[in-house]
């Protein structure tokens, strides 16, 4: 007994934090979970594919999907722009699948002021050091780009209060996050305000 629509999952915090580690192990669990693949005007790095990681655009294109409201949100992080598709994010709800996202900390509060039902969740490591190594040993940012995101994560940080759920990535037991994540994912279906009305009625009246 559910609404029936998707609910809609956003998993941020800052760079390092093991975002794209523990989305995919969620996917890799839920097979009915959707992923929204952003747009972003970043170079693809050498392991990433068109459509799977980004939809990697131009400047102009981006601009062109922004500017006809095809993005639910995006954002400018690190010199880059990245965003969100909308019709693909409100097209999964509808047809009743979770979608997930994982956006910087910025696109988070945006998401969340379109869609008030949200799900918000602050993923950070168990010490912010942990972020420098982490960023240093997948080697696909520059010296400088790696001072600049510990910098975002700095201001990221301040925001995490205005999330509903805060997740510890632990050190070498990303298992245990993934747990918490599954637990959050499952207890959000049972909010007594995503349940229709008169399904409520029904219970009540039994
Ligand atoms: P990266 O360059 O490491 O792939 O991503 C940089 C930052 O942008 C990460 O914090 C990532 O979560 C975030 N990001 C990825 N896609 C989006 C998006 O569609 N919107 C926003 N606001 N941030 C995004």
């Amino acid at each position: 007994m559910t609404s029936g629509l998707g609910l809609l999952f956003v998993v941020s915090g800052p760079s390092g934090a093991g975002k794209d580690t523990l989305v995919e192990a969620m996917r890799e669990r839920r097979a009915s979970l959707r992923y929204s693949v952003s747009a972003t005007t970043r170079p693809a790095r050498a392991d990433e594919r068109e459509g799977e990681h980004y939809f990697f655009v131009g400047r102009s294109e981006f601009d062109r999907l922004r500017e006809g409201g095809r993005l639910l949100e995006w954002r400018e992080y690190n010199g880059n722009l990245y965003g969100t598709p909308r019709d693909y994010v409100e097209g999964c709800l509808a047809q009743g699948y979770d979608v997930v996202m994982k956006p910087e900390v910025n696109g988070a509060l945006a998401v969340k002021t379109a869609y008030p039902d949200a799900v918000l969740i602050f993923l950070v490591p168990d010490r912010f050091s942990n972020l420098r190594e982490r960023l240093l040993a997948r080697r696909t940012e520059t010296n400088e780009e790696i001072v600049r995101r510990l910098e975002i994560a700095q201001d990221e940080m301040k925001f995490i209060r205005r999330f509903d759920y805060l997740v510890v990535n632990e050190q070498g037991r990303p298992e245990q996050a993934v747990v918490d994540l599954e637990a959050i994912f499952a207890a959000e279906r049972f909010r007594i305000h995503r349940y229709p009305d008169d399904s409520i009625q029904r219970v009540e009246s039994s």
